[in-house]
């Protein structure tokens, strides 16, 4: 995906404090992605990350007859790895390292930026009329981010059944299970089905911050009803949770320890510094860095004028 934030200046994340045993619950808004509309979760402005997680936008679920609801041209990414997952419908990955992915449910995509790299995301021409997702963004510690760019396409995601339900180990570790997934530093990323009526207990690792996103279905959380498209947030400490539901539901359970380190960013970079993101953004203008998405027939994305409104 690509981000354009409300204002044009960078904005800083990673400087909140992680709270301990909490609930605090963000609603989501509506941000423009080309013709999709998605709710964008995070970052807001009370909550920036939640571990590593520095990014999180849903789209749909929506049906359609033809075109390409998802239409995301060819853009630049440092910093970060984008990680793609799928309620329903497909989405094909191009990037300028040659990977390709095409996307169905219950698979990931797993695209790590590094120093840069470029790509696009499209609805695919053989495809179901459908369209349900999620595409989040995982900050990559310091030692990580210049590391050279990469791109995966997992087709076998681990699911362990659990009693009133199951959980899908999309990044990370739960349950005793762990996700293929590269990742490089600690963290959580996981789908949990609730069944209708039932109750799910799961462990947590306390030394994560811990957050999630009720997908669809009604879903409480330690038997709290709560509104989807919202940031649930938990903070540290915690060391199991419980969903229950009436007529069953699914979430996104998101965690890792606190990031520790304090970002700058700014469209679809993730940074330290504005010279970083002035550096990415120039390289994108002039055709270096990046390299070319050759699968991509049509224009690519330009970046969005840059104003800097800098701590002095
Ligand atoms: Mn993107």
């Amino acid at each position: 995906m690509s981000n354009l934030f409300p204002s044009f200046a960078p904005e800083t994340a990673g400087e909140e404090r992680s709270a301990s045993l909490t609930l605090e619950s963000f609603p989501a808004r509506k941000a423009e992605v080309g013709a999709l509309t998605v709710r964008r979760i995070l970052p807001v402005r009370e909550r920036r990350m939640i571990g590593p997680w520095c990014f999180f936008d849903r789209f749909g679920p929506m049906s359609f007859a033809s075109g390409k609801p998802m239409d995301v041209a060819p853009h630049p990414h440092i910093g970060l790895q984008t990680v793609s997952w799928l309620l329903s419908g497909e989405v094909m990955h191009n990037d300028s390292t040659g990977g390709e992915g095409l996307l169905h449910p219950g698979e990931l995509n797993l695209m790590t930026a590094g120093a840069g790299i470029a790509h696009a995301e499209e609805t695919p021409p053989a495809q179901s009329g459908k369209l349900d997702g999620v595409q989040l963004w995982v900050a990559l510690h310091d030692a990580y981010r210049h590391s050279e760019p990469s791109f995966t396409h997992y087709s076998d995601i681990p699911v362990a059944e659990l009693s009133g339900g199951h959980v899908t180990v999309i990044m990370g570790e739960l349950a005793n299970l762990r996700s293929p997934a590269k990742t490089l530093s600690p963290l959580v990323a996981s789908q949990v089905v609730i069944y209708k009526g039932a109750e799910l207990e799961l462990p947590l690792d306390p030394a994560f911050e811990h957050a999630f996103v009720i997908l669809d279905g009604d879903a409480s959380f330690e038997k709290q009803p709560l509104p989807p498209d919202t940031l649930h947030y938990l903070g540290i400490d915690r060391d199991e949770l419980s969903f229950s539901s009436r007529e069953g539901a699914r979430v996104l359970l998101l965690g890792g320890p606190p990031f520790g380190e304090t970002l700058l960013m700014w469209w679809n970079f993730v940074a330290r510094t504005a010279q970083e993101i002035e550096d990415a953004r120039e390289d994108w203008a002039q055709h270096r860095r990046f390299g070319d998405v050759k699968a991509y027939r049509g224009l690519r994305l330009e970046a969005p004028p840059l104003r800097l409104r800098l701590k002095p």
